[in-house]
């Protein structure tokens, strides 16, 4: 280990930063977020440093570095853009024995600053030992993904309650076992989801029942997959895919997102072809109740965004009806999703001022669509479910009044590197199904702004009728 991790108390202690630019403001800034109370001096400044002074949260000494000026500093950071100064205020700080930090010189600092996520109370921090900054930060980043931003509030609670659980259980094996529950469990969930009222309750219902199964009431997580690419899933869905004991998934979820999911998990495959229901859904919405009343956490993972076209409403009532806990994340719709990976704008301001969503499921044969509203000028439709309403999608908009050249772009396995893009008019729509072997899913979007693809098209080999490889 070539240095020591420590986090260093500075709150109102003196600290010193020697330069005045935007390098020097970050640093400002870090110790300013650790309450520190801070000196700068450089007879220049940048304008946050400037205001910071003005507003009294920095003391600016306007002049060059002098010994002197590390008399009581328990903390130094030289950030000038002079070599020699900042290896005098390094040397300085050395032999006055007060740690040094200069930036980007990691051999002329006594402590390096890492990487920091801050969820306080919570902080992690990450270092190369100086060796790469860019590394350092990179992983941050995978870490800040895993960290949910409530942990703060979290810490905050479990600190609120940590004498009485300790008074609760001598043992310090019953502690961690409870505390390993409650961050993991029931609790943590009704804190990310907003309702601290009900997490302080049922800690508190935890710790005077402790013998009872409290953890063993179940949960449902609704869960937007997104439309393919497991790179669209959020943050939330990923942490819920990786706690879940069983999963409850449709036909649209990518084979790459169900591979996130926790190894060990339960996975129940709840179908949804077209006309081919494997299970009906009103057998989906009691399965959920059963599997959530025997205690386990249930992920609902659903292709795009739960509550659009998804039945996620139908599901989560069934679940509200039987009082069972559940939350809801949202995910990329595959309007979204394939628009975006398609390069089409949905609203332009050239183009279209609104954006539509419609099912073109077909009932008894039609389409039962408001096809006035639909066919208004400057406004994107976007049809899910419309594969086998193609022909009829043509020919009503055009009879209401949309012009026969309207371009019309079909995306086929959106986002996903078989996505596939046919461009055509309502009018050649007609014959389309007899021309290309068109597969689902596919999303069908109409519009001016369609007529952007061949310009914004980007994902992929070649965006155009090709599949990409
Ligand atoms: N809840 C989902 C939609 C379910 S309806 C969402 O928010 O995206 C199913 C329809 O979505 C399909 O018939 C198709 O029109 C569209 N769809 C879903 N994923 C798609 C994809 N990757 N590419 C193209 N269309 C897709």
């Amino acid at each position: 280990m070539d240095y020591l991790p420590l986090f260093l108390k500075i709150e109102d202690r003196p600290c010193l930063v020697v330069g005045g630019g935007k390098v020097a403001a970050r640093k400002v800034s870090l110790l300013n977020r650790a309450h520190a109370h801070i000196t700068v001096v450089a007879p220049k400044t940048c304008d946050e440093i400037k205001t910071l002074a003005e507003q009294g949260t920095v003391s600016w000494v306007e002049r060059e570095f002098r010994e002197a000026d590390m008399e009581d500093a328990v903390l130094v950071i030289a950030a000038t853009d002079d070599e020699t100064v900042n290896r005098a205020v390094s040397e300085l700080a050395n032999q006055h024995r007060i740690p040094v930090n200069v930036v980007d010189s990691p051999e002329l600092c006594s402590f390096i600053m890492p990487s920091i996520i801050d969820r306080s109370p919570v902080q992690v921090a990450v270092s190369t030992g100086g060796a790469s900054p860019v590394l350092a930060r990179l992983l941050r980043a995978r870490l800040e993904s895993f960290i949910p931003a409530a942990y703060g509030r979290l810490a905050h609670l479990v600190d609120e309650y940590r004498h009485s659980v300790k008074q609760r259980f001598s043992n310090v094996g019953q502690r961690r076992y409870f505390w390993e529950n409650i961050l993991q469990g029931r609790v943590a969930e009704l804190l990310f989801a907003g309702h601290e009222e009900k997490a302080r309750t049922a800690l508190q219902e935890a710790i005077e029942d402790a013998d009872a199964h409290y953890e063993s009431s179940g949960e449902v997580y609704l869960v937007g997959a997104g439309p393919g690419d497991p790179d669209l899933i959020t943050f939330r869905a990923l942490r819920l895919m990786q706690q879940a004991d069983v999963v409850v998934y449709d036909r649209l979820v990518s084979e790459p997102v169900l591979d996130m999911v926790r190894r060990d998990a339960e996975l129940i495959y709840a179908g949804k072809a077209r006309d081919r229901h494997t299970l009906t859904q009103e057998s989906i919405n009691q399965l959920l109740v059963r599997l959530a009343k025997e205690g386990k956490r249930v992920l609902r993972l659903k292709g795009g965004d739960p509550f659009i076209f998804g039945r996620g409403g139908e599901e989560i009532e069934t679940l509200a009806e039987e009082g069972i806990p559940f939350q809801v994340v949202p995910g990329i719709t595959a309007a979204s999703g394939c628009a975006t990976y398609a390069g089409i704008p949905l609203t332009h301001r050239a183009y279209a001022q609104s954006c539509i969503f419609v099912t073109g499921h077909l009932k008894d044969g039609s389409v039962d669509l408001d096809w006035e509203m639909l066919a208004k000028p400057s406004q994107t439709i976007v049809f899910y479910m419309g594969l086998h309403s193609i022909p009829v999608i043509g020919h009503e908009l055009v009879a209401h009044g949309l012009p026969a050249e309207t371009p019309v772009a079909l995306v086929q396995q959106g986002t996903t590197r078989k996505q596939r893009i046919y461009i055509e008019t309502l009018e050649s729509l007609a014959d389309l199904p007899q021309r290309e072997q068109l597969q689902p899913p596919t999303i069908i979007i109409v519009g001016e702004v369609v007529s952007l693809q061949e310009k914004l098209g980007w994902f992929g080999m070649n965006n155009r009728d090709q599949e990409t490889v």
